[in-house]
């Protein structure tokens, strides 16, 4: 019997369409021609084929309120959020449009050779694991520059956003892409390994948990296949006593509470100097308990549903358990009496290692306050994670904050700023947030065969 794939409007529990999963003869056929068609593009030069991106780029801003809607429908962030992900995915693709060529020029190297270089040949067909959180940015993040780069891409798209899924696959048809080159397969989870072990499937790249990271690592591993993995992240912001804390609290709601949370690289973990604390506290939850709650189809909606019910129950009991741990509610805590995957906006107090909410990601509307003595409490503790994705940093001494910067355990430390990725900037983890770098010249490189050429 086929199996299929559910598209379920999160703020309201509906099912909006039913699709058919791929069967075996198409995933073959799509491998088939990715493989054929990525030959072609890789003898395609670069100026030519960034063309693509401009006019993918394009359709993204002509169609941006059709797909923005349908982000919204399926995954339930808040409209204007579900714009600001197309309008950055348009962005992401001019960037690489216009300075691919450059990132990827041939590199003369002297040697004892009478000339050598390094060239940036494509790897091949790159198999693309996507997440729902942020269903068109995180494709484009990894995808603009790796077609530019030559290479043909498989996605296999979160399997609560088979829609977007399939208006990517439209987006990239209308821009021009050629056949083949990129497919969308709706497939689930378990036909993943079936893909990565075969041939034609050059690398992998992973955007989701790190569970499913360590999983789909060993089996690319197995194969000695190149991954880009980025996972989860427990993102500390770090709140030192001479900060702004009126503005550092106004970015706090921002950068934990953006779409609903559910963000690798959101603010998870709030380390204030304790001296600071109560004041932070009170500006944080006044923001809070500002934003507006409902229809994320409603333009001045702040905080939609959360994605799915399980990650609601998911986050409920991080929650629960860290109140029964000792960590103080002062804001919501429990799942809202109506339709859909509703969250209360959460804040905890008095947070300590030991609870779920330090311990593990939260990837839902709640902030832990973890209070600390001092700078060095305030780095140790941001430290003390598995994870290390990214990390805030507030002080107003600028000087203090490049040192201690350094030795924060993260892909990126933003000092009095938000955490957020930009294409001009590599961005990933290290620890259990993964490895590898998107976006920026690092980005580009990572699905390259960076090749020596030594002439005698
Ligand atoms: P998953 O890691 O399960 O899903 C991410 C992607 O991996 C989806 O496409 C999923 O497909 C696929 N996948 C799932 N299991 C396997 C498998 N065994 N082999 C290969 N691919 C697989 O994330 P969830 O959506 O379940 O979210 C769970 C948690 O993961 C969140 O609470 C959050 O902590 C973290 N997360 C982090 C993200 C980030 O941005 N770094 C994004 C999303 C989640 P399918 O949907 O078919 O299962």
């Amino acid at each position: 019997r086929t199996r299929t794939i559910d598209s379920v409007n999160p703020a309201s529990g509906e099912i909006l369409a039913r699709f058919d999963e791929h069967q075996p003869h198409e995933i073959e056929q799509a491998l088939e021609n990715a493989a054929r068609a990525q030959r072609q593009w890789a003898r395609v030069p670069i100026a030519e084929r960034v063309t693509l991106l401009s006019r993918a780029a394009k359709v993204l801003r002509e169609r941006k309120s059709h797909y923005a809607a349908l982000i919204t429908l399926e995954m339930g962030k808040p409209i204007a959020e579900a714009e600001a992900e197309v309008e950055k995915c348009a962005w992401n693709c001019d960037f690489y449009a216009e300075k691919a060529e450059g990132f990827l020029a041939t590199e003369p190297v002297s040697s004892n050779a009478s000339d050598s270089m390094v060239v940036f040949d494509p790897l091949g067909v790159v198999l693309a694991i996507m997440p729902w959180n942020f269903p068109f940015w995180q494709f484009f993040r990894f995808a603009a520059p790796a077609l530019a780069a030559g290479n043909g891409a498989i996605l296999k798209h979160a399997s609560n956003v088979p829609q977007c899924a399939l208006a990517i696959e439209e987006v990239m048809r209308e821009a021009g892409a050629p056949s083949g080159l990129f497919r969308t397969l709706l497939i689930g989870a378990s036909a993943v390994e079936g893909l990565i072990d075969d041939p034609r499937i050059a690398a992998v790249t992973l955007t989701g948990s790190t569970e499913v990271g360590s999983l789909v690592a060993s089996q690319a591993g197995r194969q000695i296949k190149k991954q880009v993995l980025e996972l989860g992240g427990s993102d500390p912001f770090i709140v030192l006593a001479d900060a702004d804390v009126e503005e550092a609290a106004a970015v706090a709601a921002r950068a934990r509470f953006q779409n609903v949370g559910q963000s690798c690289i959101a603010a998870k973990r709030f380390i204030v100097e304790e001296s600071v604390a109560d004041a932070f506290l009170a500006a944080l939850c006044a923001r809070v308990k500002d934003f507006v709650v409902g229809d994320p189809m409603s333009r001045d909606c702040n905080i939609g549903p959360m994605a799915r019910a399980n990650l609601r129950d998911d986050l409920h009991s991080q929650i629960e358990r860290s109140v029964a741990a000792g960590a103080e509610l002062r804001l919501g805590g429990h799942p809202m009496d109506r339709p859909g995957f509703f969250y209360a906006p959460t804040v905890l107090d008095r947070v300590t290692p030991n609870m779920p909410a330090f311990a593990e990601e939260t990837f839902g509307p709640a902030a832990a306050v973890i209070r600390v003595r001092d700078a060095e409490q305030a780095v140790a503790l941001a430290n003390a994670t598995e994870y290390g994705l990214g990390a805030a940093l507030w002080t107003r001494d600028l000087d203090k904050a490049r040192v201690l910067a350094r030795r924060i355990e993260a892909g990126a430390v933003f000092i009095n700023g938000m955490v957020a990725s930009d294409p001009r900037l590599p961005f990933g983890g290290i620890k259990k947030s993964g490895y590898g770098r998107e976006l920026g010249v690092f980005g580009i490189r990572e699905f390259t065969n960076i090749k020596t050429i030594w002439i005698g």
